[in-house]
């Protein structure tokens, strides 16, 4: 998989702050990453070595938690006290974001100053005159419509879109008067899509490593919860045992696998949907996705009540180590950002949410090598399908397979959607009668969680490496799962 300039800064910036507080030297050092990171004689991607390290300086605050322009030697401190600002779990970081043209359309050298001058003809507010044997746009006046792109015959006219805007489904982007991206929080659901389409890495999630790494070494038992989707996120070659080995390393208690929490989920889901598909409602849409249910809540509330009142995998893997462990502190690992904001609504129950590609700067900080790291012993205790919860069709699923045991009679319909455009369209035809289904699987993210913006890997060599290791799972099905915790309170907690 393709590691991008910005996808390493990121991840060096992450070490870097990781082995700091691994060595205890944060506070005293938080300054020398600006020039570990940006040397004098390296790459140069802005303008100057002190744009770089102003850049450098937000992002430095995200990786601590702390807002953009706090002083580096007090957000260490900070940090290191265990306090994290109450941020979103996406933020833009003004410094780095300058780059992007606010024109949206522009008259290219293509233009051949034509004697038609279809542009000029079509546009209602008479923006378009030639200047210098060229159309030219006048942005005082252009509203932006488009209809000079569309009508010039030599596709001279050219609309540029910021890749952020662009990315958000949900149109939660919006350039601002000083040419900044401006982030919608009313609109915004957190799922990360424009973090990874931004190539100048102008948006980024919070980090709270440092604050995790503090409990750790605080002695409480911290106890990960890992994601299905981190198999293969190491390298195809790298065993499950290994990155549970690692793990250890770090210094967490133990390792419990959200997939169990998944096969809870499905036994309460399909339940809730024997007991209220049709008698109560046309149909029920799925809950593990955070940034689905988000969308839903903001986007499309009267469809509220057709989603399942059942809490994601992680909030049920969160709720069984607490029954056994009252005072562990939980941390989920996986390939999501909207699990930061979604753990927010339960901070009795996680405490922290650490990405893969956060895992992994902790490994490097910590100086361990993943691959060769020994084989601890893992036998998963999830069902097939528990496991299958990390990929598009995963979670319907496990869903129909239980519904089959719990009701042979029960007719489930399943629709799927994946990607945020495509759930607005799905559910909103769903909410019209205009689909014949009953049961809808949301994902927010492409391809389900395993095409999640935290990920390391290719997400088809993720879904298939999956699929391998869902396969080597003791039973097949949720039903059939002993290791299930059902008869804990399953309920989400509404806004
Ligand atoms: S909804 Fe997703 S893509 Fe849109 S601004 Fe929020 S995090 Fe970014
Ligand atoms: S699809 Fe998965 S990774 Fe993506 S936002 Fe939803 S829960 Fe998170």
């Amino acid at each position: 998989m393709h590691v991008s300039e910005v996808t390493k800064i990121r991840r060096k910036v992450l070490a870097e702050v990781s082995r700091l507080a691994l060595e205890g030297t944060l506070e005293e050092n938080i300054a020398g990453i600006l020039s570990t990171v940006v040397s004098e004689d390296g790459p140069r991607y802005r303008c100057c070595v002190h744009k770089e390290r102003a850049v450098l300086k937000d992002r430095i605050n995200m990786a601590l938690s702390q807002p953009i322009g706090t002083p580096l030697a007090e957000a260490a401190g900070k940090a290191l006290g265990g306090e994290r600002a109450d941020l979103p779990a996406v933020n833009l970081l003004p410094e780095a974001c300058d780059r992007c043209p606010i024109d949206k359309f522009l008259v290219t050298d293509a233009c051949r100053n034509c004697l038609a001058h279809n542009c000029i003809a079509s546009c209602p507010k008479k923006a378009i005159m030639v200047v210098q044997n060229r159309a030219y746009i006048d942005k005082t006046i252009c509203i932006e419509c488009g209809m000079c792109k569309r009508s010039c015959s030599y596709g001279a006219i050219i609309e540029i879109s910021r890749p952020c805007e662009r990315a958000c489904d949900l149109k939660a982007i919006v350039a601002g008067s000083d040419r900044r991206a401006v982030i919608d929080y009313e609109k915004c659901v957190q799922c990360g899509a424009c973090k990874v389409a931004c190539p100048f890495g102008a948006i980024s999630e919070r980090s709270e490593i440092v604050q995790l790494i503090q409990r750790i070494k605080d002695g409480q038992r911290v106890y990960a919860l890992l994601a299905p989707a981190f198999i293969g996120q190491f390298g195809p070659k790298v065993k499950p045992e290994q990155i549970i080995g690692a793990i250890g390393r770090l210094g967490f208690h133990s390792v419990k696998e959200v997939a169990l929490g998944a096969d809870a989920v499905a036994l309460a889901e399909a339940g809730e949907f024997t007991r209220a598909v049709p008698a109560e409602q046309p149909f029920l849409t799925t809950s593990c996705c955070p940034a689905f249910v988000a969308m839903v809540e903001k986007h499309l509330p009267d469809a509220g009540d057709r989603v399942s009142t059942t809490v994601s995998p992680m909030i049920a893997a969160a709720k069984a180590v607490k029954e056994e462990d009252p005072s562990a502190a939980i941390v989920f690992v996986g390939p999501c950002v909207a699990k930061k904001a979604e753990a927010r609504r339960y901070p009795d129950l996680v405490d922290f949410v650490l990405t893969f590609e956060e895992l992994a700067a902790m490994f490097v900080g910590a100086g361990i090598n993943v691959a060769e790291t020994e084989a601890g012993d893992h036998l998963t205790a999830a069902s097939r399908d528990g496991i299958g919860f990390a990929r598009a069709g995963g979670v319907t699923q496990a869903v129909l397979d239980t519904v089959a045991h719990l009701a042979p009679g029960a007719a489930l319909k399943p629709q799927r959607a994946d990607g945020l455009a495509d759930c607005l369209a799905v559910l909103t035809k769903m909410q019209q009668g205009a689909l014949d289904a009953n049961f809808l699987e949301g994902m927010a993210c492409q391809g389900g969680c395993v095409g999640g913006p935290g990920t390391m890997a290719d997400q088809r060599l993720t879904a298939k490496l999956v699929e391998l290791y869902a396969g080597q799972a003791p039973v097949a099905t949720a039903p059939d799962n002993t290791a299930a915790r059902p008869e804990i309170d399953l309920h989400r907690r509404k806004k």
